[in-house]
This record gives C-alpha cells, structure tokens and sequence, in this order.
C-alpha cells in the first residue's frame, strides 16, 4: 500500500482491559445483550464501559438506507418489537450504565419513521434507571417537526444528529441524506429548547481543511453544542475507501478552532466515535 493508505501507528488499537470492562462484558456475554460498543468492536470500549457508557442501537438492524460508510446492513428492515424498549431499559439496569447514548437504524418505512418507538425507549429506560442519563443519536426524520418533537418531549439529556461529512462530500457518502436537512434538524431541536445540542464529523473521505472548518462554522451557527471529529475507518471492502488518515496535530488545530467559534466540547481525535466521553457532554 502507499504510505497515506496504510493504517498509522496512532490507530493501532490497544485490547481494552480493566476490571469494570471485564464486568460488563461478562454480563453483556451471559445475558446477550446487545451493544454498539461490543458488536462494531469499537476501540474506545475499554474507556466508555470503565466510565459507565455504553451505546444501544433500536430499531432493529436493518437500514432503509444505505450510507457509503456504515457498516449496517441495508434492505427491509424486520417489524417493530414493542418489547424493545424494555429489554434496552434492562440492558442498561443489569450492566449498570450511568449514561446510556441510545442510536438506531434509519426507518424511512414506518409512518412514525420509528420516533414512536424512540419515545418509548427513552421513557422505558429512565422509569428502571432513573439514575441514568441519555444521549439519544437521532436519525432526520426527513426533517419532519412532529417526529422530532416527540424526542425533545421526553427530555434526553443531550441530543444529537451527525452531519457526518462536510457538504460537497454528503451526496457520495451518505446517499439519502442532505446537509441543509441535517442542520435544519439541529437548528429546530434548539429553537424548541432543547438543551444540549452535539453532532459529529468524520475525516478522510477526501474533504478538505476549508471544508472541515466550513462545516464547524455552519454546526456552530445552528447553535450546535458539542462536536465530535474521529478518522473514518472503511469496514469493508465495498465501503467509501479511506481517502486520506488525518495527522494527530490537525485534529489538534481543528479541536482549537471549535472551541473558539464557541462549542462547549470539542473530541478530536482519530479513534473519537459521536459516543466518545459522552457523559461529560451533558454538561
Ligand atoms: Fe461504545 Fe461509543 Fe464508547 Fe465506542 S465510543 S465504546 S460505541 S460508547
Ligand atoms: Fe448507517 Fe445510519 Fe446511514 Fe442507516 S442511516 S446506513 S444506520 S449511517
């Protein structure tokens, strides 16, 4: 491979260890449970789960639409298990998560677009774990208002949708998507009042600097409050490939130029996921 197409030393993943890391992935084991951390093998396990978050996908596993970089698998989704919110509310009781990032599939086939099932969701997991905070990582919704209210009426701590890609790039990498839909989505979540706002941004997929600082100015302008920037790493062959790993000192520079156009928190790093330290984003 050429130098910039093979994986730098920076992202070679070291093996999660720790106590409260082998806990939970013992009970996640014995009882079957189902996470994004365990089942994307995501490299940030062994910090998310020692700190007590962990991110649940809903929905079911299957995606009406077919983003270049997601590694969920498209095509009909199956039907809607109303007893789903109840096994994610157990889920986050039996592993004790002190903050629980809730995200799913795309389902452009339901009349709800699933929003119902996502009130559910919240509702159920704070009646067993009213401990626990929640970041729910939203889909569009194709923008449309009554969806969305239905999340901000049942009050997660922090909402977020993830622009993913800078505007150029949106109609290669993520198909059924728009960037203006995106920001339209984080522009109404805050002007119905919702607290926290946060989206997401991934490098390497040919975007330039401009662009990058581009799309942080635009977040910021929709009163965006939190950002996460990480590399894009291709799951599989038939994915967007890798056009470019990103040095350690510009996400360095793009962490500095975030926090001054005036995001509260600002996680830039190659191995950052949108779920990364995401307990301190409540804050
Ligand atoms: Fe789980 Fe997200 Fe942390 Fe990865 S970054 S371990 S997916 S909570
Ligand atoms: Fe993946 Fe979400 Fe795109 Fe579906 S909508 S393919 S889950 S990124």
């Amino acid at each position: 491979l050429p130098e910039q197409k093979r994986k730098p030393k920076w992202l070679r993943v070291k093996l999660p260890t720790g106590k409260k890391y082998k806990e939970l992935r013992g009970l996640v084991d014995k009882y079957g449970l189902n996470t994004i951390c365990a089942s994307g093998s995501c490299p940030n396990m062994g910090e998310c789960w020692g700190e007590g978050t962990a991110t649940f996908m809903i929905l079911g596993n299957v995606c009406t639409r077919s983003c270049g970089f997601c590694g969920v698998k498209t095509g009909r989704p199956e039907t809607v298990d109303w007893d789903e919110p109840e096994k994610v509310a157990r889920s986050i009781k039996i592993m004790g998560i002190k903050h629980a990032v809730l995200t799913s599939v795309d389902r452009d086939d339901l009349k709800d677009m699933g929003s119902i099932m996502w009130a559910e969701t919240v509702k159920s997991v704070r009646r067993m774990n009213p401990e626990t905070t929640m970041e729910t990582l939203i889909p569009d919704f194709q923008g449309v208002e009554k969806h969305i209210d239905r999340i901000i009426n049942v009050a997660p701590e922090v909402v977020s949708h993830n622009i993913e890609t800078v505007k150029r790039l949106t109609r290669e990498v993520r198909i059924q998507a728009k960037y203006e839909r995106s920001l339209g989505v984080l522009k109404y979540l805050k002007q119905q009042g919702q607290r926290r706002t946060k989206s997401g941004i991934m490098l390497g997929l040919g975007e330039t600097r401009e662009e990058v600082i581009e799309t942080l100015y635009d977040l910021r302008a929709n009163d965006v409050d939190v950002v996460t920037i990480g590399q894009y790493l291709q799951p599989s062959k038939k994915h967007l490939p890798v056009k470019q790993f990103i040095m350690p000192d510009q996400f360095e520079e793009y962490k500095t130029i975030g926090l001054e156009l005036g995001f509260r928190h600002v996680e830039s790093s190659a191995l950052v996921r949108s779920s990364y330290k995401a307990q301190k984003h409540i804050n």
